[in-house]
């Protein structure tokens, strides 16, 4: 741990392990107790102030020097995403390119937002600002191990907030090393503090402690809503009302027309379904397509998946690894026997000789989906595709809008009438247009939903 800039040890330690490699324990780190979580909020308390009142250009400057060690370690950062989260190689390295996005974005936008505005008529001089609220706490996944921690924790810095991060068991290791390049890129101490930990161990105390202004979290719709009912209770003593962001699940479909560019939407499925294991929020995890296009469509979504060589992450010729841990690979093992169930498999991926050696789950198709199944309607989070043969755009909109969750979206379309009926009724938070689906890019595509996949701010836009 990282308290008040201090490193701090504890008795329980938690082993982070190569999904790859069950064997290998790529760190050992400190396990904080709801103690430290109180000790930990204090300094927080105690250093606000003066970073409120630090000028919010210097703060600017700490994100672009934190943005440039970052890029000065940009293949070990990416290695360790490698050994502790599989991931590949690019997708590693594309996470610390969007962890400096975020860092330089952010700076970029606090200098605006420190920018004095009014509204004056002669004889007035009104002014509007921003304030900072207080100490933040910020919950991370370990899905985008360091992009999504410090976009989070950048920006409750940059505007005035200090911060605890609190990142996920599977993705401790390179949260410290954000910590160290925090640290190395001069934040004064009391500012950001290191805190990992059983999420259902210091979770409570983070959430409900009077003293905390902010929690902001990235990860599944259930801890969600638990801090949702937390953060809105008033503890004793607690003079203000929290804020929560919340940025959760998603149940994505891509919704292939009949008139589809087959090349590029075969392609784009293939990837938003089966990039990183399926483990992102913004995954294609149901393919509508018209009923001309489905028989061929299926036919070479599975040829396509068929050529993905699964192994070990670190390995580059493989584009499919292990999923996170062991957990993970037998929630989504469950997933797939309802899927059997309740549809037609059409492909399951044989991880083969790796299968004892690491969490790996190949990849799975299901065909004649309904669109009211499980594997329709809840977020798997793994490797699993629910491919649903409707007989129009109408129906295609109906079934794509009909789950619980609104985040990222789809369509592959040739026809321009279409296009700008799906821009319209697809009502997702973020939505692509004869593209994969994932891989929002800070600035450019500001990302995030609604409904119950978020409060509908955007991470890397102006929220
Ligand atoms: P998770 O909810 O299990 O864990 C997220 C974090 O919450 C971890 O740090 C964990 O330790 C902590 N946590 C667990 N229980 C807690 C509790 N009771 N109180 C406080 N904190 C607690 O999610 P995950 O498995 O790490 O990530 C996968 C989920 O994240 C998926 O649902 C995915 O869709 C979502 N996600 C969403 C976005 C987005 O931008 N919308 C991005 C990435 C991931």
């Amino acid at each position: 741990l990282v308290i008040d800039g201090q490193a701090v040890s504890t008795p329980a330690m938690l082993d982070s392990i190569n999904p790859s490699h069950l064997r290998e324990v790529v760190g050992r780190v400190a396990s904080a107790t709801p103690d430290h979580a109180v000790r930990a909020i204090a300094a927080a308390k105690e250093a606000f102030p003066a970073w409120r009142d630090t000028d919010p250009g210097a703060r600017a400057d700490l994100l672009v020097r934190a943005a440039n060690i970052m890029r000065s370690r940009r293949f070990e950062l990416a290695g360790w995403q490698v050994y502790e989260c599989a991931k590949n190689w690019r997708e590693a390295d594309a996470d610390v390119a969007e962890a400096i996005d975020f860092l330089e974005y952010y700076a970029l936008h606090m200098r605006r937002l420190a920018q004095p505005r009014g509204n004056n008529l002669p004889g007035e001089d009104n002014a509007s600002f921003y304030e900072p609220r207080g100490v933040a706490v910020i919950i991370a996944p370990w899905n985008f191990p360091l992009a999504i921690l410090c976009g989070m924790t950048a920006a409750a810095l940059v505007t005035g907030n200090t911060a605890i991060m609190k990142p996920a068991e599977q993705s401790a290791v390179i949260a410290a090393k954000l910590m160290e390049i925090w640290t190395q890129a001069g934040i004064p101490p009391g500012v950001v503090h290191y805190l990992p930990g059983v999420g259902e161990e210091v979770g409570p105390t983070l959430a409900e402690h009077p003293d905390v202004a902010l929690v902001a979290f990235t990860g599944s719709r259930g801890v969600g809503m638990v801090l949702n009912r937390q953060t809105a209770m008033l503890a004793p003593g607690q003079t203000h009302i929290k804020k929560l962001i919340a940025e959760l699940g998603g149940k994505n479909a891509i919704i292939i027309d009949d008139d589809a560019d087959l090349d590029e939407a075969v392609h784009g499925v293939v990837a938003s379904a089966f990039g990183y294991q399926g483990q992102k929020c913004s995954a294609s995890s149901r393919a509508i397509v018209l009923a001309p296009l489905h028989d061929v469509f299926l036919d070479r979504v599975v040829e396509t998946t068929r050529s993905l060589k699964i192994g070990p992450a670190e390995d580059p010729s493989c584009k499919f690894g292990p999923v996170v841990d062991v957990e993970a690979r037998d929630r989504i093992l469950g997933y797939i026997d309802k899927g059997k169930a309740q549809a037609r498999l059409v492909y399951a991926g044989d991880p083969g000789f790796v299968v004892s050696e690491g969490a790996y789950v190949g990849p799975h198709i299901f065909a004649d989906v309904a669109p009211d199944a499980v594997i329709a309607q809840e977020e798997i989070f793994g490797p699993v595709l629910a491919v649903i043969k409707v007989s129009g755009l109408d129906e295609a909109l109906r079934i794509a809008n009909g789950t619980d969750y609104a985040l990222t979206g789809g369509l592959f379309s040739r026809s321009p009438e279409n296009i700008r009926r799906v821009k319209r009724e697809f009502r997702v938070g973020n939505l692509y247009i004869n593209r994969k689906i994932t891989g929002a890019l800070v600035g450019r595509q500001p990302f995030g939903g609604f409904k119950l996949s978020g409060i509908g701010s955007k991470a890397g836009g102006d929220d």
